[in-house]
């Protein structure tokens, strides 16, 4: 992708801190952290999202998730860690190449990452559930 700026940051073509690399993953600090050591992992090989990434880079990602995030928490003495991914304008995502943020959690830090609770009438879960596991 010719323009993707995380396609150049995972490849090299831009610098970046860089915390953990392979031949198919960089993990960098967040330009704008929600919390002090904000990590994000960029696959090398651009896709916008999660529904057009390879099964091999999804199964591969959450390992390396769970490496850096596990680094994390014994470096920046975190409490606790939340892994967070955006699909779209509507959830957030703002770079339109796959990427999983990992975000360091602090008791009684303001990040929110959480939505009010809501509620189903009789009936309606089971519906939706119906719904989606036609889709599968
Ligand atoms: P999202 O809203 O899930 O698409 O997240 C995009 C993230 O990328 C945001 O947290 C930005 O702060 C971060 N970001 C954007 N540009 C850069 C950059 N050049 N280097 C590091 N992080 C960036
Ligand atoms: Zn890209």
């Amino acid at each position: 992708m010719e323009n993707c700026i995380f396609c150049k940051i995972a490849n090299g073509e831009i610098p970046s801190a860089t915390v953990y690399e392979d031949e198919a993953f960089r993990a960098i600090m967040d330009i704008a952290p929600a919390n002090k050591g904000h990590v994000i992992l960029l696959p090398k090989k651009h896709s916008a999202n999660l529904f057009e990434a390879e099964d091999e880079t999804l199964r591969e990602a959450l390992l390396v998730v769970k490496r850096v995030s596990n680094a994390m928490m014994k470096a920046l003495h975190c409490d606790g860690l939340n892994v967070v991914q955006n699909n779209g304008e509507a959830a957030g995502q703002t770079v339109f190449h796959l990427h999983l943020h990992m975000i360091p959690r602090f008791k009684e830090d303001t990040v929110k990452v959480t939505w009010k609770q809501g509620s189903y009438a009789e009936g309606e879960a089971a519906a939706l559930s119906e719904e989606i596991k036609k889709n599968l």
